[in-house]
């Protein structure tokens, strides 16, 4: 991977970050906002572009489509449920090569799911985001365990979300992009400055919902990427911590049944990582790799049935000591 920067220039009065890779030219939101004026004066875009790709759609693609979509009607088997960005590059069915039924797709700004230890106070009206329901409809009652976050490089999301980080005053309290990436990636941001300040260190991702899925990182660690592609590679594995905060999950974590994990995809390389909580690294997905990977996964499963196993027997013998405790009270 190479370092690439975005040549929008600065022009916020405000100290930066210091650190080996910054460039000169760093992307902030205030350039941004310019680029975002000069969108609304484009004409718009050729809907016969999606009219004329329907066509070809039925001509070529539809009717083998169809078949597909009957032989899983009535056995359907998705594999995993992934969050990733909304980002026109990001095909993630083309870079997995799955097939119709396999992976149910959430997408956002940022590849982002709202952390929440709960949604309200009960019965009153809350606003739920999408991505938690998304969460419950495919592991509770999709059976689906494997949920995958993946990010990627040159993120407009995450771009945005470092610009309001080095200039906080272009914060715009009516822009729903503003509030939901500050909302979501504060706690990234709060990890990038650990690792901007540290260097190559390990960075400490903690669940308090789920201690056992927390995890050691070290990011990039040969400073290769652009401070932003830093970012987004946390940002990542922070809302794999995120996912781990909702509570209805806890049960399937707890039971070892369920995977989540970590991508990355490199829209310049077209290369896929994922991140190795043996090696505490994204490593590259490649046809040496995968035997290595496929282990640690194998590995990591069979461990986290163990734990679920032994804290299983720990509270039977909590729950049979208790009953003692109460049998030898009620003869006292
Ligand atoms: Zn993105």
């Amino acid at each position: 991977m190479q370092a690439r920067r975005l040549s929008l220039g600065c022009t916020c009065p405000l100290p930066r970050l210091r650190h080996r890779s910054q460039p000169r030219s760093l992307i902030i939101t205030a350039a941004i906002a310019r680029s975002n004026a000069q969108w609304l004066l484009l004409p718009p875009a050729n809907m016969d572009k999606i009219l004329r790709g329907v066509i070809s759609y039925r001509q070529v693609i539809r009717k083998d489509l169809i078949k597909q979509f009957e032989q899983i009607r009535d056995h359907p088997n998705p594999t995993a449920v992934m969050f990733t960005c909304m980002d026109s590059r990001m095909l993630p069915s083309r870079f997995t090569q799955s097939k119709v039924g396999d992976i149910f797709i959430v997408r956002n700004a940022g590849n982002m799911i709202p952390d929440s230890p709960n949604y309200g106070i009960p019965g009153v009206e809350v606003s739920v985001t999408t991505e938690p329901a998304a969460l419950e409809l495919a592991v509770k009652r999709g059976g689906i365990r494997h949920v995958i976050v993946c990010g990627h490089s040159d993120c407009k999301a995450i771009n945005t979300l470092y610009g309001l980080h080095q200039c906080p005053k272009v914060f715009d309290h009516e822009s729903p992009m503003d509030h939901w990436v500050r909302r979501n990636g504060y706690k990234s941001i709060k990890l990038l400055h650990e690792r901007l300040h540290h260097g190559p260190q390990v960075l400490r991702f903690e669940s308090t919902v789920v201690p056992s899925q927390s995890f050691d990182a070290i990011i990039d660690p040969f400073d290769k990427l652009a401070v932003e592609d830093k970012l987004s590679q946390i940002n990542v594995l922070q809302q794999v911590m995120n996912v781990c905060s909702h509570g209805f999950l806890k049960s399937y974590f707890t039971a070892g049944q369920m995977n989540i994990h970590a991508l990355w995809f490199d829209v310049y390389t077209g290369n896929v990582f994922i991140f190795s909580r043996e090696r505490k690294r994204y490593v590259e997905i490649t046809e040496d790799s995968v035997p290595d990977l496929l282990r640690e996964l194998d590995r990591r499963s069979k461990y986290m049935l163990e734990h679920s196993k032994e804290a299983e027997r720990q509270q039977e013998s909590e729950e049979v000591a208790e009953e003692k405790q109460k049998q030898e009270v009620s003869q006292s």
